[in-house]
């Protein structure tokens, strides 16, 4: 049984008593065998209006693979300078798709939570949707636990005045994922301050951590 789960990766080094979702780059191949769990998805940052029907339909038929677990991460970003209407229509398809194969939804989220709240409420998918890498408010943090979204919290943790340290306590325990992300940190280190930050034993935050996986990918069999 691994100790540590590490909800959104780019890293894709396997390690010992840790089971992570690795975020897949959209030319990997699915083919090899790894002790890893993979999502996979279209991020905002790389949309191509001129590539995207063909993007779309690779990622449809290489989301089908067992290996891929949760589509993402996709959503809705900001800050880059691609239009937020076309970023929209690809993550609501991407949505769609994950409730079609009854997989999470991983959402990456710059500038944009009302947005994405509201497309959640316009679908209401039954798929679970995570939001990764959380470092905001506490008044954004609470519209999304109102709204039954899980939270991953990661590096931002290792800054003690970072919101994602100060929100941790907010979150319900059912709703709290950890993640490394693309960041050189160890997700051990992340539980360390997660346990930390919240007053719950590290070893309770495990088991916490467990459940939930075991939880939103109860469907798909990976019960740890
Ligand atoms: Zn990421």
């Amino acid at each position: 049984m691994p100790k540590f789960i590490d909800i959104h990766t780019h890293n894709q080094t396997t390690e010992e008593n840790t089971l992570k979702i690795v975020n897949a780059p959209q030319s990997h191949s699915f083919s090899v065998q790894t002790p890893n769990l993979f999502s996979l998805g279209l991020h905002p940052w790389y949309l191509d209006k001129n590539t995207i029907e063909n993007d779309f339909e690779k990622l449809e038929q290489s989301a089908k693979n067992q290996q891929v677990v949760m589509i993402g991460e996709c959503g809705l970003d900001r800050n880059i300078d691609i239009d937020l209407a076309f970023q929209t229509d690809i993550f609501i398809r991407q949505i769609q798709l994950a409730e079609r194969l009854q997989k999470p939804v991983v959402i990456h989220c710059v500038r944009a939570f009302p947005e994405i709240i509201a497309i959640k409420k316009k679908l209401q998918p039954s798929i679970p949707m995570i939001i990764h890498g959380f470092n905001n408010n506490s008044q954004i943090c609470e519209q999304l636990i109102e709204h039954q979204f899980y939270i991953s919290l990661g590096a931002a943790l290792i800054n003690p005045n970072s919101n994602a340290s100060k929100v941790i306590k907010m979150i319900p325990k059912e709703k709290l994922f950890l993640e490394t992300d693309d960041k050189n940190c160890t997700i051990s280190s992340i539980f360390a301050l997660a346990s930390a930050y919240s007053n719950v034993p590290i070893e309770i935050l495990q088991e916490i951590i467990i459940n939930n996986f075991n939880r939103i990918f109860s469907n798909q069999n990976l019960e740890t």
